[in-house]
């Protein structure tokens, strides 16, 4: 029996199911939870989906979404934990708790905590390969179901534009439109969308805006969120457009975060790999995407941090 095999019959044999992902949770992480969780409810399975920082607000028009918590409560068969390269990234939610029995990832810094690591590296998203994986499992991908995965997918590809979408992908969520997701809704509400604050904490985050030797850069602070009345802890996916400078060929967002941490997001052109500088900081991601919590003020973590990236793009191109 291969380790796909393995990983479902271990769930399915389950009654009690806990389905943990990352924190600061994203599209794929939330889609993932909900994908996996509400297929296996459809059979009858007591789930409990935990997200240790809850659902942004973005994402509570996905169906089921008011269903995650932030703690588990009770005891399990069995843990999955989704998206989630290492198990401090799945936040403090496994206390009095076994680690997880299967860990379902794309992520190539994975370090495979679990008693089956099912690990896919060229997976666009976790959302990917759950999808590949519920009907091989005898799990049905229902309207919600597929209309999580597919969240999931748009989500980490940026709306099907980071290299590594694959035929597979594309066939995947042919497959999840024909299952009743509505791809022009979806993309719409996890991409586009965005709130009035968010803009006007791009606003504050871009008078910082700049660029050295293949660098660009913007620092956002805790002064910068309030101003902007802007709810969240993260960028609210400034980094992207960062990322979409022609003249530049590393993104880094600078988030200052409560108790002199700094949360830091890089993003990639092809060809370099990000990964490498953000595990230099306890951080992890993919080649063309990562991101570390760093501990430090701002002004410290920024000067550290672009020292190492400058000089990783001086290696690497
Ligand atoms: P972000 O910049 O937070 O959007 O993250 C980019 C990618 O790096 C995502 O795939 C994250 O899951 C991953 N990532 C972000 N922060 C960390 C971290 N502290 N440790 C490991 N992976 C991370
Ligand atoms: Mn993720
Ligand atoms: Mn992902």
């Amino acid at each position: 029996m291969n380790k796909l095999q393995q990983a479902g019959e271990r769930i399915i044999g389950a009654k009690r199911i806990l389905i943990l992902s990352h924190i600061r949770p994203d599209g794929d992480a939330i889609g993932s939870t909900l994908g996996l969780g509400l297929a296996l409810q459809t059979e009858g399975k007591n789930v409990q989906m935990v997200l240790a920082d809850g659902v942004p607000k973005e994402f509570h028009f996905l169906t089921a979404s008011e269903q995650i918590t932030q703690q588990p409560e009770g005891d399990f068969d069995v843990i999955v934990a989704l998206d989630c390269s290492d198990m401090d990234r799945l936040g403090d939610v496994l206390e009095n708790l076994p680690s997880p029995t299967v860990n379902i990832d794309h992520h190539i810094s994975n370090v495979k905590f679990a008693e089956i690591n099912l690990i896919d590296d060229q997976a666009a998203a976790t959302a990917e390969m759950l999808a590949a994986y519920l009907p091989q499992w005898g799990l049905t991908v229902d309207k919600p179901v597929a209309e999580a995965l597919l969240t999931g997918l748009i989500t980490d590809t940026i709306g099907f534009r980071t290299p590594n979408v694959s035929p597979k992908t594309m066939r995947t969520a042919a497959n999840l439109i024909e299952a009743g997701a509505n791809i022009s809704d979806l993309y719409q509400k996890a991409i586009i969308d965005r709130s009035y604050a968010s803009v006007r904490y791009w606003m504050q985050g871009l008078q910082s805006l700049k660029m050295k030797d293949g660098l660009v850069w913007v620092s956002l602070t805790l002064e910068d969120r309030q101003k902007a009345d802007y709810p969240g802890n993260g960028d609210a996916d400034l980094i992207n457009l960062l990322a979409s400078i022609e003249e530049a060929d590393i993104a880094v967002t600078f988030i200052e975060q409560e108790g002199e941490a700094t949360k830091v997001s890089w993003r990639a052109k092809p060809g370099l790999d990000v990964s490498k500088v953000a595990a230099q900081f306890g951080g992890g991601g993919h080649k063309l995407a990562a991101g570390a919590t760093i501990q430090g003020s701002l002004a410290d973590v920024r000067e550290r941090v672009l020292e190492k990236t400058d000089a990783l793009l001086k290696t690497q191109e």
